[in-house]
């Protein structure tokens, strides 16, 4: 008798990893091994899911949406282009409310609001909370913690539909955040994640799901496992992220060891290979320009349109997308300006 065991998806698969930081680094290992990039299996693989994804939109497939509330930022990280140069800008509240209009009814179902600085410094953050909300979606986003005060935190869980939640915290002691983090404070930030969490039990709900990321850098390296041990037991996931010089805009970035292997760039040696971006992303910045990644939110030249003018799907569907995608699609990525400089080969699994 034959006994078939079901058969994990690649989604299942990629849940199953996300989950431990040890897998996620293992598997970035593997996944960004030459050797194994210059195998034709891996090439075809690679190839199929390009070809897959260039039909699902051509069938009418949404994009994941990014929506940059705002870009101003109130703390000064060392690993961010916010501590080199000021970057400032608010969405206007008339163009957001556009967007999430379009997106509801185009079918996005979801849209996270942050890109490139932080949801709360924004005084009308509650205000498109709930505009997202009444137009039926739900929402994430990204954030250092440092203003998520009770009556705000209560006020979005009230609201419901918050998805999830990443929390930036890029160290453990007080000595290495404050440094890595300017000026935020290390007791504020921690204080203000453990009442959240609390209020979230007292919710009775498992969402939002909270990640808790850090960038490993020279000045945290050493008490990562540290912060792995406290963190784990409190939120959903534990990210250990790797470090980005954001297309070479980040002056003071740190390739020495012992972080060398975490910079968020390949070698030489890899396959430059299509990116997923430009079939399954759409950022739009504070000031209505339209990318398909984050990996340019600090040089922000990768610009395929303006939401300004244009409408989301006009600009999803337009001749620069279609541009861009033909360009990966083709195997001539490193023939284009930017994504030929950008250093990631995100996954396609
Ligand atoms: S290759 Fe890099 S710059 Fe180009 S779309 Fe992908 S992530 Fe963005």
């Amino acid at each position: 008798m034959r006994i078939s065991l079901p058969r994990p998806s690649l989604a299942q698969l990629r849940r199953l990893v996300a989950r431990s930081p040890a897998a996620v680094a293992l598997a970035k290992r593997i996944y960004r091994t030459p050797a194994l990039q210059r195998t034709p299996l891996f090439r075809r693989f690679i190839r199929t899911r390009v070809a897959a994804a260039d039909a699902a939109v051509r069938a009418g497939a949404p994009p994941q949406l990014w929506i940059e509330t705002v870009l101003t930022c109130n703390a000064r990280c060392t690993m961010c282009v916010h501590s080199e140069r000021k970057m400032v800008g608010v969405m206007p509240m008339e163009l957001f409310r556009r967007l999430v209009d379009e997106a509801a009814e185009w079918g996005i179902g979801s849209v996270c609001l942050s890109i490139y600085g932080e949801p709360m410094v924004d005084k009308r953050w509650l205000e498109r909370v709930q505009y997202v909300r009444a137009a039926g979606m739900t929402y994430n986003f990204f954030s250092n913690a440092s203003m998520l005060t009770p009556e705000l935190a209560a006020a979005m869980l009230e609201l419901g539909g918050w998805s999830e939640v990443n929390f930036s915290v890029n160290g453990f002691s007080q000595a290495v955040y404050e440094a890595v983090m300017p000026p935020l404070s290390r007791e504020r930030v921690y204080g203000n994640i453990e009442r959240f969490l609390a209020l979230r039990r007292a919710h009775r709900g498992a969402v939002p799901r909270v990640t808790v990321s850090c960038v490993t850098l020279a000045e945290n390296v050493h008490e990562l496992p540290e912060f792995v041990r406290y963190w784990q037991p409190r939120v959903d996931r534990v990210s250990i992220a790797d470090r980005t010089d954001w297309l070479g805009e980040l002056k003071k970035t740190d390739r020495a060891a012992p972080v060398r292997g975490r910079l968020r760039v390949m070698d030489d040696a890899q396959w430059q290979m299509p990116c997923p971006a430009p079939w399954h992303k759409l950022y739009v910045y504070a000031d209505g320009r339209v990318a398909p990644c984050c990996e340019d939110a600090a040089l922000r030249q990768l610009i395929l349109g303006d939401a300004n003018d244009n409408t989301l799907r006009e600009i999803y569907h337009g001749p620069a997308y279609a541009a861009l995608r033909e360009r990966h699609l083709s195997e001539r990525r490193n023939s284009h300006r930017i994504c030929g400089s950008c250093r990631v080969n995100w996954p396609w699994i």
